[in-house]
């Protein structure tokens, strides 16, 4: 086992910080009073969902599969678009996130773990943590592998600025009702999409894994976020791509993947060994390193 050291409660770092959060509070009600004035419409839900469910692969695929996992390779123009793709998903950048991510799976609903419902609750598993000082910014020793590139850098430093030229676009392009649902409606659903995945699977849903967190399997959440509900799978064998293990466990990050890979944009698909997904390995075993990230970090290769 590693050592670590569970931060204690500091006044400064650990307050929720609701004031300086406003645009993420601003978001929530301009998706309200924006849909209060403009009225419902199916277009306008068709197109939030067309938004959220892009960007949720941005997530799924991208930050966590890919950038926090390395499930598989890809070239550097490919790994450079999955972060861009992350970061209209306004969870700030792919560095910030892969680190948080990485430690999560280090200290699962542990102590130190940066957002376990065990340890303070759903509220602050499922979005308090991200709102106060310690949390704004991330220690990356633990993604050495992804700070070598520059234009992932570059990503995580002006993500802001990218995300308000998204949603600029969007609003530009297709006007009030295009930003209303395409951006606000769309973002606020994705966040709380997102953010289920810290608190409700690691409470709501069935275990088939004995793993040493909380972490549950749902149907209804892998629907929701593509594939992440089978939460309990991924914490038992994370760096698989696929984190529906069998064929019933609908898994949409996966088949796009799949489909990525069967046209050549990603390669080295690590997928879980039969005899790992068949319970036959204690669950110490079936962890491939203790921070998440792949055994030996390897490099992604230039594009042919
Ligand atoms: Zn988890
Ligand atoms: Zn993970």
């Amino acid at each position: 086992m590693q050592s670590s050291k569970v931060p204690t409660y500091d006044r400064e770092l650990d307050r929720v910080r609701w004031l300086e959060n406003l645009p993420f509070w601003g978001v929530h009600v301009a998706a309200i009073v924006g849909v209060a004035m403009l009225g419902f419409s199916w277009s306008g839900l068709g197109l939030a969902l067309i938004f959220y469910y892009a960007r949720m692969f941005g997530i799924t695929g991208g930050y966590h599969r890919y950038f926090s996992h390395r499930a598989y390779k890809t070239s550097r123009p490919v790994q450079f678009l999955l972060g861009l793709l992350g970061v209209f998903a306004t969870q700030k950048g792919p560095l910030w996130w892969a680190s948080h991510h990485r430690r999560h799976h280090k200290y699962s609903d542990q102590p130190e773990d940066i957002h376990s419902p065990r340890q303070r609750g759903f509220l602050w598993s499922h979005m308090l943590w991200i709102l106060v000082k310690r949390h704004k910014t991330a220690d990356f020793s633990n993604i050495k592998d992804l700070t070598q590139y520059p234009e992932l850098r570059f990503l995580d430093k002006y993500e802001n600025l990218i995300v308000i030229a998204f949603a600029t676009a969007i609003g530009v392009i297709g006007g009030a009702w295009a930003l209303v649902w395409g951006y606000f409606v769309s973002t606020t659903l994705l966040w709380h999409g997102t953010f289920f995945i810290n608190s409700l699977a690691h409470i709501w849903g069935r275990r088939r894994y004995q793993t040493t967190d909380d972490s549950k399997n749902s149907f209804l959440l892998a629907i929701v976020c593509m594939g992440e509900g089978w939460h309990n799978n991924h914490h038992y064998y994370q760096r698989s791509a696929n984190q529906g293990f069998f064929w019933w466990e609908i898994d949409l990050s996966y088949y796009i993947i799949r489909a990525m890979a069967a046209v050549g944009l990603v390669w080295d698909v690590h997928v879980v060994p039969r005899h790992v997904r068949a319970k036959s390995v204690a669950p110490g075993r079936a962890r491939l390193s203790d921070d998440a990230g792949p055994v030996t970090p390897e490099p992604v290769q230039e594009a042919a």
